[in-house]
């Protein structure tokens, strides 16, 4: 077809942000990814332009199940549930947290713990805070990840359609 790049990918991922992370995981498991963004890779979104506070310790008494439920309150029950649910256990696994962590972001501590914050909506503090690491830096940082990585990247396209195909 003229005018038009065909690109097969194993995973694609409309939009970065949260999507970076998504991509990198994706591809560090040997899949093949695809970026699409329809502003400039890396400048765009909300996230680079975030506080860097992180809700990413859940710690006794405190369990997933609060941080759930603070989650949907706080969502005022708009929430994609499945979603949360995946997201708040993830992080009582320990996964979210320390993975940014081995990526070489460092997070505030005080005699080498961490400084844990309760902001509005939080029953407990669980959130960690990078204000001298920022979240810019946090965002350079999984950036640059991705682009060491066999990551495609196509910016400045906007997704208009999704055409699902049926896969024999
Ligand atoms: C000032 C500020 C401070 C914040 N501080 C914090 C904080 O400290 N801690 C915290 O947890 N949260 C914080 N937040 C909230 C947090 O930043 C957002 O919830 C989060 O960044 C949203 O991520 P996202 O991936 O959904 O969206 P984004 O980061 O906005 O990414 C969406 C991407 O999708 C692209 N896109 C959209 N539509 C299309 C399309 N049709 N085709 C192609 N690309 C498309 C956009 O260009 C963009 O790059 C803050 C928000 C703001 C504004």
């Amino acid at each position: 077809m003229s005018g038009y790049s065909v690109f097969e990918t194993d995973i694609l991922v409309i939009g970065t942000g949260g999507g970076v992370p998504a991509a990198l995981a994706a591809s560090e498991a040997g899949a093949d990814v695809v970026i699409v963004d329809k502003g400039v890779f890396g400048k765009s979104g909300s996230t680079r332009s975030s506080f860097g506070m992180v809700a990413g310790c859940v710690i006794p008494p405190d369990n997933q199940d609060i941080f759930f439920e603070d989650m949907i309150r706080g969502g005022g029950y708009l929430n994609n549930r499945k979603l949360a649910r995946i997201f708040v256990n993830e992080i009582a696994r320990g996964v979210i947290f320390p993975g940014l962590e081995e990526r070489g972001v460092g997070f505030d501590r005080e005699d080498g713990n961490l400084i844990l914050k309760k902001p509005a909506g939080h029953s407990y503090p669980r959130c960690v805070m990078a204000s001298v690491y920022n979240a810019l830096k946090i965002w350079r940082v999984l950036i640059r990840q991705t682009l060491q990585l066999n990551v495609e990247v196509l910016d400045e396209v906007m997704v208009t359609t999704l055409l699902p195909i049926q896969v024999e």
